[in-house]
């Protein structure tokens, strides 16, 4: 489907460009790979395994030749959803909204992180391709209409 979307594209680190090829999604503030094309397992927080201290060596390799268990790396096994890699697919598409009331709804939710009033906020013509991880539409954008920042958007919008 073909629309008008609406999403807060934060400057955080390893957030790369705004653009088609660009366009990933993963839970907010996960870190990404270089290509911004995967973000870090968190069940095992990257570390490749499900448990961080080895129940065999405790993780103090002194004593081990190496350890049958963990093989000197601690922790478990290989970690199931990443493949033993930390690394996890990001979703195709950017995640956003297709009202301005739902995004400020989203951003301005107490339990949500502080967005500051700088963070660029692109209006913007895509096309949906899938379905995020709350819900909201992703989209991989044809042509930016408007930046403006989060302040900016604010103003214009929240009429609350
Ligand atoms: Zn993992
Ligand atoms: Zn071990």
């Amino acid at each position: 489907m073909n629309g008008i979307f609406y999403r807060v594209h934060r400057t955080a680190d390893g957030i790369l460009p705004f653009s088609a090829d660009n366009a990933y999604s993963s839970y907010i503030d996960i870190p990404r790979n270089e290509t911004g094309t995967k973000s870090e397992c968190q069940e095992c927080r990257g570390n490749g395994r499900t448990w961080d201290t080895c129940l065999s060596c405790n993780n103090d390799y002194t004593y081990t030749d190496p350890c049958s268990t963990c093989d000197n790396k601690g922790g478990s096994g290989p970690c199931e959803p990443c493949n033993g890699t930390g690394w996890e697919d990001c979703l195709r598409g950017y995640s956003c909204f297709a009202h301005p009331d739902q995004l400020l709804d989203y951003f301005l939710a107490p339990s949500h992180p502080f967005i500051a009033d700088s963070e660029p906020t692109i209006i913007f013509e895509g096309h949906e391709v899938g379905t995020g991880p709350d819900w909201e539409p992703l989209v991989i954008p044809n042509r930016v209409v408007e930046t403006l920042n989060w302040g900016e958007f604010r103003a214009r919008y929240d009429d609350a």
